[in-house]
């Protein structure tokens, strides 16, 4: 048994199913944590912030949730910004901490300042539990180091696997060592119908599940602006708010008292992909964010900075394209389908470096997730793990199927204000508009 237990929240912002907090109840004291890197606040490499407000808002009330949440356990979370590992010292000499519990992660800073606070300290022990994927790495029926290149040759080698049942919210948890933090605060409602306390997403969850929705997945979930037509659980499960194996009971749940048929699959093998983008982010590391990707590829390395501008704007040539980027600005989010359009507007049509796309993706998303948002950036650059190479969506034809009407594109104004793709020429000059 550990004396004194330091759980770092990472991407388990939630009471239920966290294993985090079943592996700390033995101990003699507990702290709880979430840390903000100070570097988040200014901008990146490709001029982003690397969270904006739409998530800002979110990830606040995700963690006055669990602060409360733990409160009703005699516990709190404390949030401090800082550099992780300076954070994690202080922690580590003010509660005399002699073991840490984190939910495994992808990010990079988060394993760097794990590895230096070992070598800092080493009376501490550390452990990784899963909480952020279906499977754990044990559970893996191969090597991390020989993950499949492929989605489908990995879906084929797990989709047949057991899997763990959820645990419940624990009832009873060590004290902290000193008092308790001050409350976090809960700020209000977002323009959009996510909000990010855990009370919230358990609800969407059994809402959703609670009628037909699921048993339509598979032929609704490429609309692009329609609220029922998928699960929206992306925001919730990307910060953890919500255990992905809490949704898969909750399928199979419904799969054996309402209705088990493609659709319903079809729910599973999405939350596959995330599953395999996690663990592509394991297996490739800081690769998961290099221009060539894991496979030392050659992507287009051009760069136009009003091209840019225009794809963020919503004023590119391409109107579902732009009535997309405003949905996005407005709300955080845009559908799978529409992200895949604007990914490969970027890349095919204007020509961008794509990681400029995935940065500012970055900032935007409600829902940003770093496996499965550079994952799949890398996927459409023709970096990542697509075994066809390249894919570039014809945009006029994605409109006929998808939004014949152009009720999407009329409601989110994807033809106001369309400029041709560059207003300057090879000379820096501006080129005359008609
Ligand atoms: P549903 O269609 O209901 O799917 C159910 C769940 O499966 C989702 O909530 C999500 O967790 C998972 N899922 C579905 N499709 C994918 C996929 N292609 N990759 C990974 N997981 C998937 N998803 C994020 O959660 N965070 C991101 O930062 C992110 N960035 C993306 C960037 C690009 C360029 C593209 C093409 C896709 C990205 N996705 C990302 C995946 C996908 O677009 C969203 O998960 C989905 O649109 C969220 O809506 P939903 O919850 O209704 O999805």
């Amino acid at each position: 048994m550990h004396r004194n237990t330091l759980i770092w929240f990472t991407n388990n912002l939630r009471l239920d199913d966290n294993t985090a907090l079943d592996r700390a109840k033995n101990s003699t004291h507990l702290t709880c944590v979430f840390i903000e890197p100070s570097s988040e606040q200014r901008p990146n490499t490709f001029g982003f912030k690397s969270i904006g407000h739409h998530r800002r808002l979110f990830l606040d009330q995700a963690l006055a949730s669990v602060d409360s949440g733990l409160r009703s356990l005699g516990q709190s979370l404390e949030h401090i910004r800082g550099d992780l590992t300076e954070v994690l010292s202080q922690l580590v000499i003010r509660d005399q901490i002699d073991h840490i519990v984190f939910s495994r992660h992808v990010g990079t800073y988060e394993n760097q300042a794990l590895k230096e606070i070992v070598s800092r300290f080493p009376h501490l022990t550390t452990e990784a539990v899963t909480d952020h994927t279906l499977f754990s790495e044990r559970d893996l029926p191969f090597p991390l180091a020989e993950l499949p290149n492929s989605f489908t040759q990995f879906r084929k080698k797990v989709e047949h696997l057991a899997l763990a049942e959820p645990i419940e919210q624990p009832t009873l948890l060590p004290k902290r060592p000193g008092d308790l933090s001050e409350p976090l605060q809960s700020p209000g409602h977002h323009s959009n119908d996510f909000n990010g306390r855990e009370s919230a997403a358990l609800a969407h969850l059994h809402d959703y599940f609670a009628g037909l929705l699921p048993s339509t997945y598979k032929t609704t979930r490429n609309g692009l602006d329609d609220w029922a037509c998928s699960t929206k659980l992306s925001p919730w499960l990307a910060l953890g708010v919500l255990s992905p194996r809490r949704v898969i009971s909750t399928l199979v749940t419904y799969e054996e008292q309402v209705v088990q048929n493609d659709s319903t699959y079809w729910i599973y093998f999405e939350l596959l992909w995330r599953e395999y983008f996690q663990w592509y982010g394991h297996r490739w590391g800081n690769k998961l964010y290099h221009q060539r990707g894991p496979f030392n590829r050659s992507p287009l390395t051009t760069f136009y900075a009003e091209r840019l501008r225009s794809w963020i704007e919503g004023s590119t040539p391409f109107p579902i394209v732009n009535a997309a980027m405003k949905q996005l600005s407005a709300t955080g989010y845009m559908s799978n389908r529409a992200r895949q359009l604007v990914a490969s507007c970027l890349v095919h049509e204007l020509k961008l470096d794509w990681r400029y796309g995935a940065a500012y993706f970055e900032e935007i998303l409600i829902d940003h997730d770093l496996a499965s948002n550079w994952g799949n950036w890398q996927y459409l650059g023709g970096v990542g793990a697509d075994p066809r190479g390249s894919r570039r969506f014809n945009l006029e034809k994605q409109t006929d199927t998808y939004d014949p009407e152009k009720q999407f594109i009329k409601r989110w104004k994807g033809e106001e204000g369309m400029l041709p793709l560059d207003r300057v020429d090879y000379h820096d000059w501006p080129i005359e508009m008609k």
